[in-house]
């Protein structure tokens, strides 16, 4: 054992300081382990691929801030944009140069957007694509997929209903049920199930807001034909397609998971990559569309910190840096090979899996079936995950905590990183 993950460290002394003053000791859930009953991990430092825990222990990291750092850890020219930004100033609260020209490349890279307005996290993009949504066609109904998170907003917190065309009913407390009955939950991919909703409530729905990738089930693609599916039967409607590329946004495709698939949705809502780990969300779309947002049109949306220098620092470095030739095909190749090892690995073992993959996102799931959706990832070992997941971390690896998360591989993991990943999870398996 490389790196034992004991009872009395630091981490678990740190743990235990946070929960007096921080519900469950972590700002947001997942951070916390418990679905995986191990003590979380506090972190000290990231370079490139790998991160020090206050014990200091190493680990090479495929959660990488849950998907905005594909460039690794700490990136010389990230850093350095952040630093000579800071000098000059934090926040002003007025606009800035660099909000224009990272609107500009924004534009240019993302095929569905003529505008982009900037915020503070993925929820906020979402939040406010729905309220523009609703503000432009002036319709109350949304429908999403089960097993997609969209981040927090009430709206949007609605999990899976059962069967066709199901109402949503609050998933968390404190999720109004008014707000929620306009929240229609259907499964991922079934595009039979949309047209039947859309039969029955098109006229009200305002729009579909869909990940292109699920990333929030594992990983799960979209099928041949589901995207324009839902790019037809919105438009047939007058209801708005929303892609949700907070996950898939730069991360999948120069051009997003709208680039890579060939489908231009009416609004895109992006996060992580574009703030370079920095808080940054956006969401943009057509200019009529865009216009209706204040203060050039009525619909509210405003923001202290949104456009921050530092974060538009952080992202617009992020960016350009991902636009140099040859930088997702290198992502390709190391992710496939990542893919080709833990396949064999699980074949050689004898240990029923399924790995879903696209470009940099890839996710090992624990079960024989295909996963096309939530009730198929559902059908993952979470037992053998939960066990999996430890024996990674005891030997040097760093996964997401949970079933329902992918592996984002970043320009930073080397070959030789690649290969030790591929030896580690041989090594886990032979445990299972
Ligand atoms: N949408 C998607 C697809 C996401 O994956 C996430 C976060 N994992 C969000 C929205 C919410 O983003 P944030 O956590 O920055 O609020």
């Amino acid at each position: 054992m490389k790196n034992p993950i004991r009872i009395d460290t630091k981490s678990a002394s740190a743990f235990g300081e946070a929960k007096v003053y921080i519900p469950g000791g972590v700002n947001s859930p997942v951070r916390a382990f418990k679905s995986v009953g191990i003590t979380p991990l506090f972190m000290e430092r990231g370079s490139g691929s790998r991160v020090w825990d206050i014990d200091g222990n190493s680990f090479i990291d495929y959660v990488g801030s849950w998907g905005p750092l594909i460039l690794g850890h700490t990136h010389p020219e990230v850093l350095q944009a952040i630093m000579d930004t800071a000098v000059k100033g934090t926040s002003f609260g007025a606009p800035t140069e660099v909000e224009t020209e990272m609107a500009k490349l924004v534009v240019e890279r993302v095929p569905s957007l003529e505008m982009v307005r900037m915020v503070n996290s993925g929820t906020e993009a979402t939040m406010s694509a729905l309220r523009l949504a609703r503000g432009f066609t002036k319709r109350n109904k949304i429908l999403k997929f089960e097993g997609s998170y969209h981040g927090h907003a009430d709206a949007l917190l609605i999990k899976a209903g059962s069967g066709v065309a199901t109402l949503g009913l609050p998933d968390s407390p404190g999720v109004p049920e008014g707000v929620a009955a306009n929240t229609i939950t259907v499964p991922y991919n079934d595009l039979e199930a949309v047209q039947l909703v859309f039969e029955k409530f098109g006229e009200d729905i305002a729009a579909i807001i869909v990940e292109p990738v699920c990333g929030n089930m594992g990983v799960v693609p979209p099928l041949p034909g589901f995207l324009q599916g839902l790019r037809d039967v919105t438009a047939q409607y007058g209801s708005l397609l929303i892609f949700d590329e907070v996950m898939t946004g730069f991360r999948v495709h120069k051009h997003c998971a709208q680039g890579l698939y060939g489908i231009t949705p009416d609004l895109t809502c992006l996060g992580k990559v574009i703030g370079g780990g920095l808080p940054v969300g956006a969401y943009g779309g057509r200019r009529e569309i865009m216009l209706q947002m204040a203060p050039a049109g009525p619909i509210y949306q405003a923001g202290t910190l949104s456009g921050n220098p530092l974060a538009m620092a952080a992202g617009l470095t992020t960016l350009k840096l991902l636009g140099k030739p040859g930088v997702y095909e290198e992502l390709e190749r190391k992710a496939a090979k990542l893919e080709q090892g833990l396949k064999q690995n699980a074949a050689e073992a004898g240990i029923a899996s399924t790995i879903n993959r696209v470009g940099s996102m890839l996710c090992p799931f624990f079960t024989d079936q295909q996963v096309i959706n939530y009730e198929t990832a559902k059908t993952a070992d979470m037992a053998k995950f939960n066990h999996y997941f430890g024996r990674m971390l005891d030997l040097g690896v760093s996964v997401a905590p949970s079933q329902f998360e992918g592996m984002f591989i970043s320009t930073a993991h080397s070959d030789e990183d690649i290969a030790a990943t591929v030896e580690a999870h041989r090594e886990a398996l032979k445990s299972l």
